[in-house]
């Protein structure tokens, strides 16, 4: 059975990209007699606002999209430290105490994140304790697993490519696992047989693919959608105040006509999808 998933962090309301999104995932597991499924992504410490669930609830029932919920991130943390002491017990992960600035000066590449970390903690004895993330070692990770590859619906095969991140954080000092890490191992939790989520994360799934085979679970498939962009070519983005979902359903709009708008391409004066990878690295 076909299941898809929309797992919005709470860190800002939910916009039109969004309701995109969550409707190809509806849509999707809709179309294959599946189920669809929603995750409430709200390990961000600093920056979770754990209220803004129930609006995000509220924006899907305006939408008139189905889905079941499924446990957020903050109830499944055990299941992340587990999986980052077997890769510690594989010594795959090291700590590291660099700080942002230390790696934007010493770093030697961008990866999709931003700088590619150095190496610079990987042979040192770091203390575990406060203040320490612990990364994958990725030259050992690639090695151990050797070539990998994955299908993204829309545009194939892809060979895996995870090393373009260099040495990942996947246990943060504020979050406490990341993004990555969490994803992965909720995913394959939640029985999502088919990941649907926007482009900006294609490059993502590289580092999923490769955890994937570290820690033994069985790859879905991908569907990477299109984004919805501004004029400016950039996304629609929290940070710049797109007009959030919760504005039109409380100003009266109808859900149900937003999403039907969406489906057929019609999209607000100044907004575009775009379908092209946002970084071709
Ligand atoms: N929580 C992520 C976000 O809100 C989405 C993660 C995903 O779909 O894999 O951007």
């Amino acid at each position: 059975m076909t299941v898809t998933r929309f797992a919005p962090s709470p860190n800002g309301p939910l916009h039109l990209g969004h309701a995109w999104s969550a409707i190809v995932g509806h849509d999707i597991a809709e179309a294959r007699g599946g189920a669809f499924l929603l995750r409430i992504e709200d390990i961000d410490g600093t920056r979770s606002r754990p209220e803004l669930a129930d609006e995000f609830r509220r924006d899907l029932d305006w939408l008139h999209l189905e889905y079941r919920e499924v446990a957020p991130q903050s109830q499944r943390i055990a299941t992340y430290r587990d999986a980052a002491d077997s890769l510690r017990a594989m010594g795959l992960i090291y700590p590291c105490r660099c700080t942002r600035a230390e790696i934007a000066a010493a770093a030697r590449r961008m990866g999709p994140d931003g700088p590619v970390y150095p190496g610079t903690c990987l042979h040192r004895p770091i203390a575990p304790g406060p203040g320490v993330v612990w990364r994958l070692d990725m030259e050992q990770a690639t090695d151990l697993c050797g070539p990998l590859t994955w299908t993204d619906e829309r545009r194939g095969e892809q060979q895996a490519r995870p090393e373009m991140f260099g040495d990942v954080v996947l246990w943060r000092k504020d979050a406490p696992a990341s993004y990555h890490l969490a994803a992965t191992i909720d995913d394959a939790a939640d029985g999502v047989t088919c990941v649907t989520r926007g482009l900006d994360l294609f490059h993502a799934t590289h580092v999923h693919r490769l955890l994937q085979a570290l820690l033994g679970i069985e790859p879905p498939v991908w569907h990477h959608h299109a984004l919805l962009v501004e004029a400016d070519g950039r996304k629609l983005a929290k940070r710049r105040d797109a007009p959030a979902l919760a504005e039109r359903r409380r100003a009266g709009e109808d859900g149900r006509a937003v999403a039907a708008e969406l489906r057929h391409g019609l999209l607000d004066t100044g907004i575009s999808f775009a379908d092209t990878l946002l970084l071709e690295a």
